[in-house]
């Protein structure tokens, strides 16, 4: 039997999918910060180009890739299926693990399924320039690789702590041609007044979300980019299960159950929506994981309210799990589920029950990076190790049942750029961290009351 399954890249899908189009129940409106009422396409203009805009409020179940987009794709896309063989043995269970990997991207993570549109649709509205924020440095990297392809000036805000730690990540963005800024920076308003408050703030991603968002609604040839959260970003992702539903087709299998680890929400919901959406349609069954770290467990412990999405309060405010929006993470290190909230959609599904949501211990996630890496060959991002986790406990259920069920998750991305991660997990460095109760009740407090 084969292993790995390839799409032809003419079998590239050739829309993405809008899970809204199939919600038993409707989105939450997104308000405006100040008067509190929903904001409208016009509000959000200052930030993102109105193709974008008009994404984010579709209720289209199909969108088209622009051709363009798709010629960008090619590089990289279809990314395989693969039928994880040597893991099932490793872990003697009768269960089918398959995995969907983002790794072959040029930036070596998911990340550039919406770097490339964003990029795209703003070249097309006539920006110059996109600002943005980077934790671990993935999006960073994958926007300027997106804005070097389409002519943009990419100007990132990295959290500082990332900055510090990951000097190849700042070295891959300005070989793609963008500019990086450790935050909080003096650049801006927002970074002096955190850095006023704590000179030794070592960042969060909300803090560099407030940066990148005043500094581009400060210029007029200056637009924002965000890569995860928001409905166009998850919806851009879904390339990822689109793509995947096809290659199950081809494999003759279809997962009983579905995992992607969490931080805003974009892999796992890119992965995750084209099976649920099959299953919200009155298709197969599906269930449906989401694996957060226990440092930053929105889903599994954050409040389901209205919030901002950066430090400062610019943003509007939307529905989701959140933990509070002054919240900075624990320095964990998968940098790329640091963030104190969840995408609107992924948290409107859990409240509807249609997804499971449990969160891990980094030590017990890189042990499954580990015994991955050597049975498959890939070494996993950390945020990876979290699916992987999950991955690898059903598996051990069907073990003990002694039922075949078919696993999928997301490898999101591979961990070349984070072998420091590894050789700290190796040499006896990386700790568990407790839930951060005390940090996140302060945090809690400031959620404003709608
Ligand atoms: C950015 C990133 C994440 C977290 O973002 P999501 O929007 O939740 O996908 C996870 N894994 C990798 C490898 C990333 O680069």
């Amino acid at each position: 039997m084969s292993k790995k399954f390839y799409l032809h890249e003419d079998r590239m899908p050739k829309s993405y999918y809008n899970i809204l189009a199939d919600l038993p129940v409707p989105l939450p409106p997104v308000l405006h910060p100040g008067t509190r009422q929903p904001v409208g396409p016009a509000d959000l203009e200052p930030l993102f180009p109105m193709d974008l805009i008009m994404q984010e409020v579709s209720t289209e179940r199909y969108i088209e890739i622009p051709e363009r987009v798709r010629e960008a794709y090619r590089i990289f896309r279809p990314s395989p299926l693969i039928r994880a063989t040597g893991l099932e043995k490793a872990l003697g269970t009768p269960a089918k693990i398959y995995y969907k990997y983002e790794g072959v991207s040029p930036t070596g993570s998911h990340k550039p399924n919406t770097a490339i549109p964003q990029a795209y649709y703003n070249a097309l509205a006539g920006v110059k320039k996109l600002t943005t924020e980077t934790g671990a440095g993935q999006w960073g990297s994958a926007l300027s690789f997106a804005g070097a392809m389409f002519g943009l000036e990419v100007d990132v805000f990295m959290v500082r702590v990332s900055y510090e730690q990951k000097p190849y990540r700042k070295a891959m963005i300005e070989t793609f041609g963008g500019s990086v800024t450790p935050s909080p920076s003096t650049r801006t308003k927002a970074g002096r007044k955190i850095l006023a408050e704590d000179p030794d703030s070592p960042g969060s991603l909300g803090i560099a979300i407030s940066e990148a968002v005043e500094a581009a609604v400060q210029s007029p040839d200056t637009k924002y980019s965000l890569g995860s959260v928001l409905n166009h970003v998850l919806m851009h992702q879904t390339i990822i299960g689109n793509e995947a539903l096809l290659q199950f087709d081809d494999a003759g299998d279809y997962p009983e159950i579905v995992i992607g680890c969490t931080g805003g929400g974009s892999n796992f919901a890119g992965f995750i929506f084209p099976f649920l959406g099959e299953r919200l349609r009155g298709g197969r069954s599906v269930r449906v994981i989401a694996v957060e770290p226990a440092a930053c467990p929105s889903l599994t412990k954050g409040v389901y309210a209205y919030d901002f999405g950066d430090t400062v309060q610019l943003t509007p405010l939307v529905k989701m799990h959140t933990l509070g929006s002054s919240f900075i993470p624990p320095a964990i290190h998968s940098g790329g589920l640091r963030y104190h909230g969840m995408a609107p959609i992924v948290s409107h599904l859990k409240e509807l029950n249609l997804l499971e949501a449990r969160a891990e211990q980094q030590l017990d996630c890189f042990a499954a990076g580990v015994q991955f890496s050597r049975t498959e060959g890939i070494i996993p991002a950390p945020e990876a190790t979290h699916a992987i986790k999950a991955a690898i406990d059903e598996a051990l259920v069907c073990k003990e049942t002694g039922e075949s069920k078919v696993i999928a998750f997301n490898l999101c991305g591979h961990g070349y750029f984070d072998m420091q991660s590894y050789m700290n997990y190796f040499a006896g460095k990386i700790d568990n961290m407790d839930y951060p109760e005390e940090l996140i009740n302060k945090a809690l407090v400031d959620i404003p009351a709608v």
